[in-house]
C-alpha cells in the first residue's frame, strides 16, 4: 500500500516498518507536529493571551502508540 506523506507528498510504503508512517520520515513527522503547533499558538483567545506569562509551549511531542 502505498500512500502520500501529508508533509512533502512524497510517495511512502506504508509498512510495519515504517514507524513514521503516514508520513516519509521523522523529519516530515516533526514538520507537520510544529505545523500544528504554529497553528495553535498563532490563534490566540483573549483569555490565553492573559496567560501568555505562564504558558510554556512544549519542546517536543511524542508520539508512541
Ligand atoms: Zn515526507
Amino acid at each position: 500500500m502505498i500512500v502520500q506523506c501529508p508533509t512533502c507528498k512524497q510517495a511512502v510504503k506504508w509498512s510495519e516498518e515504517n514507524r513514521y508512517r503516514p508520513f516519509c520520515s521523522e523529519r516530515c513527522q516533526l514538520i507537520d507536529l510544529g505545523a500544528w503547533a504554529n497553528e495553535e499558538y498563532r490563534v490566540p483567545s483573549e483569555e490565553e493571551d492573559a496567560l501568555s506569562d505562564a504558558y510554556q509551549p512544549t519542546e517536543t511531542k511524542k508520539v508512541e502508540e
